[in-house]
């Protein structure tokens, strides 16, 4: 009898778990051994925080992932060091790649870089928004038969709500009154709409938010037979990928908490531990294609808040509704949005990708005499997210001779954005004037538009992208399988070659799954 092939997946985001599912929904006999550096926040494995109510529980589940930066007790338990005082404040639930203490990551003209590390990744703490990507912003080397099913499939795995918050009245009067102003950009299929989102809408109009628990599916459910050959090590890192010449044959796995290592064997080695710490241990394993960490990108990002004018919306909303959305909002103190629109990449009349969220409470601290402070139509966030293109020079790099706070070849993040995309950044504001005079007007301060510190996306991408050929401009084929090695994948938004402004997790999750029928299909032959 042949022995149960074995793949070692390393990182437990959604990119990671969508390997594993679909390798062992596909393998009839496969297992799977997932490495997560970071500690299990929530009972249910990766499950959004998101849906814990409880203000205390949630900001611990949140300061248990920041790495350095987390709270004192999870850093003495990793023996951490001390987040330096003074330093910017990561997004609650992440921690800066630059984050001043010892060891710490260079990220000067990238400053809000940021990564999680936890069960479910940032998988954990998203926004959950799934859109999908439209015109140049899809990858012109994978068919559109092919693209289809694998975002479809996507949208699967993520369980892609592409009609959320449906009864919220607000949430319909914002699109409605969008939908109107914006008819000249718009196409008869792309328009604002709907912004989808990874997430199940209970009858009472409130969400369970999805986290990577939606990912991992049935492999986390008791007594299912898939579980069964599921193995998830959390505080266990991946220190290295063990090689037999180009062949992967395991990785050095290293105990987080007692620093113990020891060879974890493979058939077929995963690496889907998020932008840069992928390319990092690639590195550290002396995998070091030319394009590994280069052609870095993110979505610039403009952010605004409106405060709603009911006699502008009046066509739309009644006082009534506002009450009404109230009592809805009420119902979800964990997580205050309660309707999402998307006024959509449409190329060529608008480049970008706006995310409105309502919410019935002011967005940020407001000064006490604000008399925004009790504002009864509550407010729009409202974020325009801009295109960067693909340049060799945005890099992430590392330095063997300078160890980070894990011990790895440290990271230098090098960003510029062109003159091109100043310019598409400062020609948005045109889109946010005509969005919150639509809406109401801006909040004064901190509402005012106000181009975001690189790094604020999250959305990092390009640093071990796919390409069609290997002319050194990209690290892996259009599977995800790193040029010249005969059995190492890699996953996540680093792998997405495109410029795009379009939210990268359920793209990641499509090139994931292209991956993961390569690699089972291997494992068949
Ligand atoms: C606040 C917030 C809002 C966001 N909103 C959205 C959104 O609305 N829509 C969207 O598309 N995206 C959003 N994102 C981004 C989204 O969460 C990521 O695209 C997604 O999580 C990427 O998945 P991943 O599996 O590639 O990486 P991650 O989720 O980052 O997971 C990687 C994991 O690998 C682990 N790891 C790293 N190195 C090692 C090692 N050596 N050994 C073992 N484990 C290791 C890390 O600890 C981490 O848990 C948001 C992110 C945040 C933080």
């Amino acid at each position: 009898m042949t022995k149960a092939p074995h793949v070692v997946v390393v990182g437990s985001g959604p990119i990671g778990a969508t390997y594993a599912r679909e390798i062992l929904e596909a393998h009839p006999t496969a297992t799977v051994t997932m490495l997560e550096l970071g500690p299990q926040l929530t009972e249910i494995p990766g499950a959004s925080v998101k849906n814990i109510h409880d203000d205390e529980k949630r900001a611990k589940a949140r300061a248990m992932s920041q790495g350095p930066q987390a709270d004192e007790a999870t850093r003495a338990k990793l023996g951490l060091p001390y987040l330096q005082e003074g330093t910017l404040t990561a997004r609650q639930g992440t921690h800066l790649v630059d984050f001043g203490g010892p060891g710490s990551g260079h990220a000067k003209s990238f400053p809000m870089a940021s990564i999680a590390t936890n069960v479910g990744g940032q998988g954990a703490h998203w926004t959950c928004a799934v859109p999908r990507p439209e015109f140049s912003e899809k990858i012109d080397f994978i068919s559109d038969e092919d693209w289809e099913q694998s975002i479809s499939r996507a949208e699967v795995l993520l369980r892609a709500n592409k009609t959320p918050f449906k009864k919220s009245p607000i949430g319909a009067a914002i699109r409605a009154a969008l939908t109107e102003e914006f008819k000249d950009i718009s196409t008869e299929t792309v328009h604002p709409y709907f912004l989808p989102v990874s997430a199940e809408e209970q009858p009472n109009g409130t969400m369970i938010w999805g986290g990577t628990d939606f990912v991992f599916g049935p492999l986390i459910e008791k007594g299912n037979p898939l579980a069964e050959r599921f193995t998830l090590k959390s505080l266990t890192m991946a220190r290295k990928i063990l090689f037999e010449g180009k062949k992967a044959i395991g990785v050095l796995m290293e105990d987080a908490v007692t620093g113990e290592q020891s060879e974890l064997l493979a058939d077929k080695v995963v690496i889907a531990a998020d932008a840069v710490r992928t390319p990092q241990l690639l590195w550290a394993s002396g995998v070091r294609p030319k394009a590994l960490g280069h052609y870095l990108t993110e979505h610039p990002v403009c952010f605004s808040a409106i405060a709603l004018d009911g006699e502008k919306l009046k066509k739309y909303a009644s006082e009534e509704d506002y009450v009404a959305e109230k009592e809805l909002a009420k119902l979800s103190p964990g997580d205050p949005v309660s309707g999402v629109t998307r006024v959509p990449f449409i190329e060529p009349s608008h480049p970008y990708s706006a995310q409105i969220m309502y919410v019935t409470k002011p967005p940020f601290p407001l000064p006490d005499d604000s008399p925004l402070k009790d504002h009864k139509y509550g407010f729009a966030m409202a974020g325009w997210g801009g295109r960067k293109f693909p340049r060799y020079e945005d890099a992430v790099t590392f330095d063997d001779n300078e160890l980070d706070y894990r011990g790895f070849p440290n990271m230098t993040i090098e960003y510029e954005l062109t003159e091109r995309e100043i310019k598409e950044m400062e020609d948005v504001k045109v889109f946010m004037h005509r969005a919150a005079d639509a809406l109401g007007a801006f909040v004064p301060g901190m509402g005012m538009p106000r181009l975001m510190a690189p790094g604020t996306s999250l959305h990092y991408m390009g640093t071990h992208r796919i390409g069609p050929v290997d002319d050194g401009t990209s690290v892996c084929d259009d599977t995800s399988k790193v040029w010249g090695y005969e059995n190492l994948f890699t996953g996540g938004n680093g792998t997405i070659p495109t410029a795009n402004c379009v939210n990268p997790t359920l793209t990641s999750v499509a090139i994931a799954v292209r991956g993961a029928h390569k690699l089972v299909s291997e494992l068949n032959d």
